[in-house]
């Protein structure tokens, strides 16, 4: 893997290699980072995973790309630091980009349990009620997004779906991140991780869980990890990850992390993740 700054505007095409591009690693509250928001790039394909409250500040100032140059989005659970801005790119897209600037409609890369809870507990607020649809009805989540529904594999360990968009292979699985309480995957609230072209493990929203890394991280030539720097009841600590063998933290990097981040020593582990720069695993 090497590592290379963001030429602006990112292309979202490539020779074939995977390529991973942070617009922000921040958590949800930090002033002088963006939320923890990646894009995926392989070929002529690319995902955009997560797009929180920062996302239509964060994509164009990271990347210079705007809200219509995107066409594939996952997200992964509800906070709203991962879909925050999700209504203002789907408006923008309907209202702005399609019409005008004759872009695709944005595809959603979603479950069909998340689908629900995503539109009815979250989106329909903003959403629904604009114009009416040709049978005079509220707008649905399919006025606004094509779906591709990732195919479910097994629930056991943990819920576990795969998704392929052209050569791009990205496995969902479930992660054990709220409520705080919830002792495992099954039966913690919806949020997922992602295992990305069975080569980069990306964790999502998790508290501290060796069995994902026992799974996916072993396997996995790169990581990066969500962390809080100190004791977090829904998110894996630098402590708690501290705890990891040398092997996996070296090819560890951190991300999700707060303002403080330039007195925290990680030398044990690969690094804390960059926003705007290019990952690149050839
Ligand atoms: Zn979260």
């Amino acid at each position: 893997m090497h590592i290379l700054p963001v030429e602006k505007p990112l292309r979202l095409q490539n020779n074939g290699s995977l390529e991973i591009v942070f617009i922000g690693v921040g958590s949800a509250f930090t002033k002088t980072l963006y939320n923890t928001n990646l894009i995926i790039i392989k070929g002529d394909t690319h995902v955009l995973v997560d797009f929180g409250t920062t996302g239509p500040f964060s994509l164009p100032a990271t990347t210079g790309l705007e809200l219509g140059d995107i066409e594939y989005l996952l997200p992964t659970h509800s906070h709203c630091d991962h879909i925050g801005g999700i209504e203002p790119i789907g408006l923008w897209n309907r209202y702005v980009a399609v019409p005008f600037m004759k872009k695709k409609k944005l595809t959603m890369l979603i479950t069909e349990e998340y689908q629900n809870i995503l539109w009815n507990m979250s989106l329909r607020g903003g959403m629904e009620w604009n114009e009416m649809t040709s049978e005079g009805q509220a707008l649905r989540f399919t006025d606004y997004f094509d779906v591709i529904r990732p195919k479910a594999i097994s629930m056991l360990p943990r819920p576990h779906f795969i998704v392929e968009l052209d050569n791009l292979r990205l496995e969902l699985f479930a992660t054990n991140h709220i409520p705080e309480q919830a002792l495992d995957a099954n039966s913690a609230f919806l949020s997922y991780g992602v295992m990305i072209d069975d080569r980069v493990l990306y964790s999502g929203d998790t508290k501290f869980d060796p069995t994902i890394l026992e799974q996916y991280g072993s396997r996995a030539e790169c990581i990066f990890h969500d962390t809080s720097f100190t004791p977090n009841p829904v998110h894996a600590s630098l402590p708690e990850l501290h705890t990891l063998d040398a092997a996996m933290k070296e090819k560890m990097y951190l991300v999700h992390y707060g303002d403080s981040h330039a007195n925290i020593d990680v030398s044990d582990f690969a690094g804390l993740g960059q926003q705007g720069v290019r990952y690149i695993f050839d």
